[in-house]
């Protein structure tokens, strides 16, 4: 796209031609009268594929956890959710603020999770002086990091012991189920499906990795999906001819999971071309997002740094931490030059800092060059 390296988000990505005939060619209906074939094979597409009885195509990840979050719970409940966690954090206390549904956050350990004891400290007993607790949320990948199945698995039986159901914030679905593959020698729809079985209602994000331009798929069972119809409605999200969205969404399921792992790939060589950088500590990937801090005299300066490559194309997020997202409009051109740009900013700082003391070794006629 226009020589720029953009490596804010994964949500970035353009359709492809190949995407955009698919969504040109797609037949259309109705969706709020349920009549848009491309609608409802998506629907059942990814529903079935994850194991669910039905799916709920949405406009966004945000609608799409706030309808599954009011389905689940009703006023004056509240659900169990990561101080880290998207629908806690990013999405303008919407459950709280639209649902009357009062979240009760717990600290993550290193690895992303929440501790089992932790869980169930806070779950409230029956008691005229709390919230009545009815959900666990877990979001997986969290910050690019694949919660451990063993552990998913867990959290999730401690939750429905104690009468809980669960929700899975699987915007990154399928980044995770890639990584777990890799891991254990399967295939990404298989892990996909094995990780949304440990819920009762999972959200995945159409427009990240994936890359649709827009779209969020609910799943769950028959009687919540129904409830969560309503709400989508209710929030306005009732789209008309949103197959044209939908074909987007049928063709990355179709075409776009299996090159996550490109992603992943790049993500990995990104880090290790920024780790022999030494003003630079880097998190090593485990998906597609790489997390960097500077340190020593360098601590706290992130912003010049994103400055400067954003004057020579590359865009970065973050202010402090930096985070650095591949998706499948950045190829390892992009990457390498990313790694060279970001090495040069330092170089030249540190020219800068030596520069008056070079310069007098320095004879006249090489200054001009
Ligand atoms: C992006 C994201 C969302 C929200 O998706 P939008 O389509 O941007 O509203 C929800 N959860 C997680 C984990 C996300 O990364």
């Amino acid at each position: 796209m226009s020589g720029i390296i953009d490596l804010r988000s994964d949500t970035v990505t353009h359709p492809t031609d190949a995407m955009l005939q698919a969504m040109a060619e797609a037949p259309l209906g109705d969706d709020v009268f349920g009549d848009d074939p491309s609608v409802n094979a998506l629907q059942e597409k990814i529903s079935g594929m994850l194991g669910f009885e039905a799916g709920l195509f949405m406009p966004s990840g945000t609608m799409s956890n706030l309808c599954a979050i009011v389905s689940h719970c009703q006023r004056g409940d509240e659900y169990i959710v990561g101080q880290l966690a998207h629908c806690y954090r990013c999405e303008a206390g919407g459950a709280a603020v639209l649902g009357s549904v009062q979240p009760q956050p717990l600290e993550h350990q290193p690895d992303g999770t929440l501790a089992l004891e932790d869980i169930l400290a806070a779950i409230k007993p029956d008691d005229i002086h709390y919230a009545r607790t009815r959900l666990l949320a877990i979001e997986n990948t969290l910050g690019g990091k694949l919660i451990p199945f063993d552990y998913l698995e867990q959290a999730t039986q401690l939750a429905k012991r104690n009468g809980l159901s669960c929700h899975l914030d699987g915007a990154r679905l399928f980044n995770a189920a890639t990584a777990q593959a890799d891991a254990v020698g399967s295939n990404s729809y298989d892990e996909a499906r094995r990780i949304s079985g440990c819920f009762d209602s999972v959200s995945v994000c159409l427009s990240k990795g994936l890359g649709a331009p827009i779209g969020s798929i609910l799943c769950g069972n028959w009687e919540f999906i129904e409830k969560a119809r309503r709400f989508r409605k209710m929030a306005g999200g009732g789209m008309r001819q949103a197959g044209m969205l939908a074909a987007a969404g049928i063709y990355a399921l179709d075409n776009h999971v299996s090159r996550l792992k490109e992603d992943h790939l790049l993500a990995k060589r990104l880090a290790d071309g920024l780790t022999t950088i030494p003003m630079l500590e880097v998190e090593e990937p485990e998906t597609n997002i790489v997390f960097v801090n500077l340190i020593g005299s360098y601590k706290g300066r992130s912003r010049e740094l994103t400055e400067s490559l954003k004057e020579h194309g590359i865009l970065v997020n973050g202010t402090s931490r930096l985070r650095f997202v591949t998706h499948l409009d950045v190829d390892s051109a992009g990457i390498d030059a990313t790694i060279s740009m970001v090495g040069r900013f330092f170089g030249d700082q540190e020219t800068v800092r030596t520069g008056n003391a070079k310069r007098t070794h320095q004879k006249p006629w090489s200054l001009s060059q």
